[in-house]
């Protein structure tokens, strides 16, 4: 899952990106308010994790802008303003959560699997699929009760898939997923991974759509 990190502490930031990412986020990071806007124009990722008092332009702003134009991207605030006033602000002003700085990465990690949860309609992170049932967090699948473990990437692989079967998802689309910006993406990285994941799932499990992409069937 793609993560925009905006906060212009460089500490903290650093701090943030390399949790997230050794949960299996991949984390893209911005220390501007102007340009966080002029990225979620241009490339909408999975999750925003937003400071408020930011150069160029405050976070809410960003945050209003973000909601004025109908986008539902699930917010997380993370912010030194702590009072119930700006909570309440923020909260209306259309973040989905709100984290007061300092704060546990354990539970910023536990805060965003909970709004990509719902934002998914599921009320455990576990998702069902047919006889498969895979636990993100764990990096885990089970096949009729046989539990397989997952790498960091093929675990995103298959969370993407698994969040829409019966739809493919486009190899540039997998390739955002598992990287960043500034990631140089080998150019075959997506089909050595679908390989694996193949050789652990069972070779039907994923579907090739010759020029679309990668889909796993519904059940
Ligand atoms: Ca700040």
């Amino acid at each position: 899952m793609r993560v925009l990190l905006v906060e212009d502490d460089e500490l903290l930031g650093s701090a943030v990106q390399a949790g997230l990412e050794q949960s299996g986020f991949t984390v893209d990071w911005l220390r501007d308010g102007r340009q966080a806007s002029l990225a979620l124009h241009s490339d909408e990722p999975d999750l925003l994790v937003l400071d408020l008092g930011l150069p160029g332009k405050d976070g809410l702003t960003v945050l209003n802008e973000l909601r004025a134009r109908q986008s539902s991207l699930p917010v997380l605030i993370l912010t030194a303003r702590d009072t119930v006033e700006e909570r309440i602000t923020g909260l209306d002003t259309g973040a989905d959560d709100y984290l007061v700085k300092p704060f546990d990465l354990g539970e910023l990690n536990a805060r965003l699997r909970a709004i990509s949860r719902r934002r998914n309609g599921r009320g455990t992170s576990l998702i069902y699929c047919g006889d498969l049932v895979f636990d993100p967090v764990a990096h885990c699948i089970s096949i009729d009760g046989r539990e397989i473990q997952l790498h960091a990437k093929e675990n995103a692989i298959l969370e993407a898939l698994l969040q829409r079967p019966g739809l493919p998802l486009s190899r540039e689309r997998l390739e955002q997923i598992l990287y960043g910006w500034g990631e140089g993406v080998e150019s075959n990285a997506v089909e050595v991974h679908i390989h694996h994941l193949r050789r652990k799932l069972g070779k039907a499990r994923i579907l090739t759509i010759r020029g679309v992409g990668y889909m796993i069937p519904k059940p």
